[in-house]
């Protein structure tokens, strides 16, 4: 009996211990206090320095250059797609628009390198970042990795004060953009709205408010009480304590775990006056409500981006292009169509005026999680081949320019059939490719000449990296050329010989 007990007890014990492992951890920023020490300071100096010379918010959409790096494992895979910096894009100016500010894209830079990929803060992750940071000082430079601090797991984010460029983990580039907006927030000189809270546990320390809030945090940052106009010598205290603005409501990291978007917990101030934070601040830990930055927040932001420090973000002219909106108009296949053959299908939708290309992603079901598949393209049509026989087909256009971000197109299917259609294209000097085709984790070229010839396939990645150029002579007759080893994805062909191009197109390898 007393074994069974024994039995049971263990039992008990590792369920509990398997319901803690499976309980949502709650994330942070990891800009550290020690960093928003100097971010503060950087943040004063600004306000000091431009005491004298008004600011105002230009009337006008200022825009700063953003470049996302997509950081992948050595071999290609583990990278999040370009649409998600787009959508990341379309959420962060949303909540900058506000103050006239708005993000345009730079560019976005692929790097393969899997420690970087795992660890984000790993001290050989940190110099390569920097590396890259240093090699393109041109903009507000955000790295996009798995994790973004190996160390500490429940960092989603942070901006590095010394080399000034944002981490982010892949998790976390999403529509809202709340996340990337904190950071540019910590870029832009602004401190946490809870600063100095973040190593103290508000409860433990007042034992659940039975205790008088202290007057400074454990590191040793000044309080900040509720009543605005509380002062120290000539100075209102809730300019220099915490974040340094009078216009966010003291929070003692009170977000931090809160369900919901309304505090109602017992904090007080040393004055024993009960607290109320903003719970929509951006730059506070309530992670599900953020919405907005304060005007006071906005002024600095504005003065950082002014500052000395910042002229690289000013230095280069940007011409802004017309905002995308409306509806996608997709031509073929028509919604619902069974189209003629599943091994060679077009893809056409109508032209968006002012978009720059268009980001095409076609898969196995409405929320592209089986098959996924993308590629950018200027054009408005491509032909594909190689699609899934007998399925339905999902895909979706998302059309942008370097500004414009949130014009998405809905997705729509058609179905491909069991069979499929003759792909025989009889081109000049009756060299003709009969097929292209799925051969092991390679692509296969069937091609058939009168006469031989030297032709050139040139194989690109849906980044548009070239991975392989091959000359081949080609005999009289038949003959089958592979290309071994790709890994899954959309590829762009083109064939080509001395006189010109005989096939081009693009095929998806599962
Ligand atoms: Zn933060």
């Amino acid at each position: 009996m007393k074994k069974l007990i024994f039995v049971l007890f263990f039992f008990i014990l590792a369920i509990s211990f398997s319901l803690n492992a499976q309980q949502k951890p709650v994330g942070f920023c990891g800009t550290t206090v020690e960093d928003q020490y100097f971010i503060k300071e950087r943040m004063l100096a600004n306000r000091e320095y431009f005491k004298n010379q008004p600011l105002p918010r230009p009337e006008a959409i200022t825009y700063i250059p953003i470049r996302y790096f997509l950081v992948a494992k050595d071999d290609g895979t583990g990278r999040i797609s370009d649409e998600k910096v787009y959508e990341n894009l379309c959420g962060i100016n949303k909540i900058y628009i506000t103050q006239n500010l708005s993000f345009y894209l730079k560019e976005i830079k692929y790097i393969n390198n899997t420690s970087m990929w795992e660890n984000g803060s790993a001290s050989l992750s940190a110099q390569r970042i920097n590396q890259f940071n240093l090699q393109n000082k041109n903009a507000v430079n955000v790295f996009c990795v798995n994790v973004a601090n190996g160390s500490e797991l429940g960092v989603l984010a942070f901006y590095n004060r010394v080399n000034d460029y944002i981490v982010c983990g892949n998790p976390h580039v999403i529509p809202n953009g709340t996340t990337l907006a904190h950071e540019i927030g910590h870029y832009f000189s602004l401190n946490h709205t809870f600063y100095g809270w973040e190593n103290d546990n508000y409860n433990t320390i007042t034992m659940n408010c039975t205790k008088t809030t202290p007057m400074s945090t454990s590191t040793g940052i000044l309080v900040e009480y509720v009543d605005r106009n509380k002062t120290v010598g000539t100075q209102k205290q809730c300019y220099l304590s915490a974040d340094g603005f009078c216009d966010t409501p003291a929070d003692y990291n009170l977000g931090f775990g809160w369900n919901g978007c309304n505090y109602s917990g017992c904090a007080k101030d040393p004055d024993e006056v009960k607290l109320n934070p903003d719970e929509k601040n951006i730059m506070s830990y309530f992670l599900d409500c953020l919405e907005y930055f304060s005007e006071e927040q906005k002024d600095a932001i504005l003065k950082d981006l002014n500052s000395a420090k910042r002229n690289f973000l000013r230095s280069s002219v940007y011409t802004p292009k017309l905002d995308l909106a409306g509806s996608v108009n997709y031509i073929s296949p028509k919604i619902g169509e069974i189209v003629a053959g599943y091994n060679e299908v077009k893809f056409e939708w109508a032209a968006v005026p002012d978009a720059e290309f268009y980001f095409v992603t076609i898969g196995g079901n409405p929320t592209f999680t089986l098959y996924p598949q993308s590629f950018k393209t200027a054009r408005t049509d491509t032909v594909i081949t190689n699609l899934r026989k007998s399925s339905s087909i999902y895909w979706k256009v998302y059309p942008v320019n370097a500004n414009s971000f949130c014009m998405k197109g809905a997705t729509v299917n058609f179905k491909t059939p069991a069979f499929g259609v003759a792909t025989n294209e009889v081109v000049k000097n009756k060299i003709s490719i009969s097929n292209i085709v799925q051969s092991g984790s390679g692509v296969e070229f069937i091609i058939n000449s009168d006469y031989p010839d030297n032709i050139q396939i040139q194989l690109q990645n849906s980044i548009g990296q070239n991975l392989n150029s091959i000359k081949y002579q080609i005999e009289a007759g038949s003959q089958s050329i592979s290309i071994p080893n790709c890994i899954p994805g959309i590829y762009t062909y083109n064939i080509d010989n001395k006189n010109s191009r005989l096939k081009s197109g693009k095929i998806v390898l599962y």
